[in-house]
């Protein structure tokens, strides 16, 4: 395990400016505070889905929950702040801070019962279906043949005011499940707190599709899963994972060992975000452009049934 890096200075002075307000609450839990609301005026938000697409990346390979959770470890925040301490006795104005949001440390792989990505996961159709009336989440079901896919839904409308981009209804890649769409509205309720207007899904249904090198099915196959590949802000800037994520395959995404690769605003606010779902425990797998090469241009979401571990890798 290598030592934390010190954050640069260009992006701990960029940190200061943005979260000063935060400093208290990013070091003593996991989830970031709220970002201010944008207020720059902006190009409108990606437009609606309409072109075929192509199912994106092959489907992510399923993986085991117990590997590369960069999980809890203060020590290992502490030592960043010490590093930052001591460049702070020679340029205090440019390094004095706390970690970034996304280098707070995550919960651990276990999922409690209550967590929502295991909660939902394990709803029986009739109970999700149930649920999510009671959501009021605009979608309705597609009874097409869907094979996998045990209560098909299709969005119609934003959820909690986020706008998702998903595939038209004449393509089978934006079915979802009706319990993917409840964890999509959770989502959206999460990024909404964060200034987020849109979502932009490639893909959540990939009939037939399995795991690379595998027989094993995905969890796209299920329509389980959902592939984002960018995510706009209420200032109009619209963060896509190719461009902002810049990939260090193998290394942690989210947590103290963390490392952006880039020094761009677009950078930092995207991974802020991608951690703090990882840290509401939204989804089982959150697998990035960190995870391999297929996964360079988006984040795969997933939900499973019966399994209390998550990770993000
Ligand atoms: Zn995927």
């Amino acid at each position: 395990m290598r030592p934390p890096a010190v954050p640069s200075r260009a992006a701990l002075g960029r940190f200061v400016t943005v979260a000063t307000l935060h400093v208290a609450l990013a070091c003593a839990r996991p989830l970031p505070a709220p970002r201010p609301p944008a207020v720059a005026p902006s190009p409108p938000p990606p437009a609606s889905a309409g072109e075929p697409r192509s199912p994106g990346a092959p489907a992510s390979s399923e993986p085991s929950a117990a590997e590369v959770h960069p999980g809890a470890d203060p020590a290992a925040a502490g030592s960043a702040e010490d590093g930052a301490s001591a460049a702070e006795q020679l340029e205090p104005a440019a390094s004095a801070g706390p970690p970034p949001p996304f280098r707070a440390p995550l919960p651990g792989p276990d999922l409690p019962r209550a967590a929502p990505a295991r909660r939902i996961a394990d709803l029986s159709p009739a109970a999700c279906r149930a649920e999510l009336a009671r959501s009021g989440l605009p979608v309705e079901r597609d009874r097409r043949p869907t094979p996998g896919v045990a209560t098909a839904t299709r969005v119609t409308g934003p959820f909690h005011g986020v706008r998702l981009v998903v595939p038209p209804r004449s393509s089978p890649y934006g079915v979802l499940d009706c319990r993917l769409a409840l964890a999509l509205g959770e989502l959206a309720a999460l990024l909404a707190e964060h200034g987020v207007v849109a979502v932009r899904i490639d893909n959540t249904y990939r009939p037939r599709s399995r795991l690379p090198g595998s027989r094993r099915p995905s969890q796209h196959n299920y329509a389980l899963a959902a592939d984002v590949t960018a995510i706009t802000l209420a200032d109009g800037r619209t963060l896509e994972i190719e461009r902002d994520w810049p990939a260090a395959i193998g290394t942690p995404a989210c947590g103290p060992e963390a490392e952006l690769g880039s020094d761009t605003p677009e950078a930092l606010e995207l991974r802020n975000l991608v951690c703090a779902i990882v840290a509401r425990q939204l989804f089982h797998h959150v697998l990035t452009p960190n995870y391999d090469v297929a996964h360079r241009n988006h984040l795969h979401l997933d939900l499973q049934r019966d399994n209390a571990r998550g990770n993000i890798r």
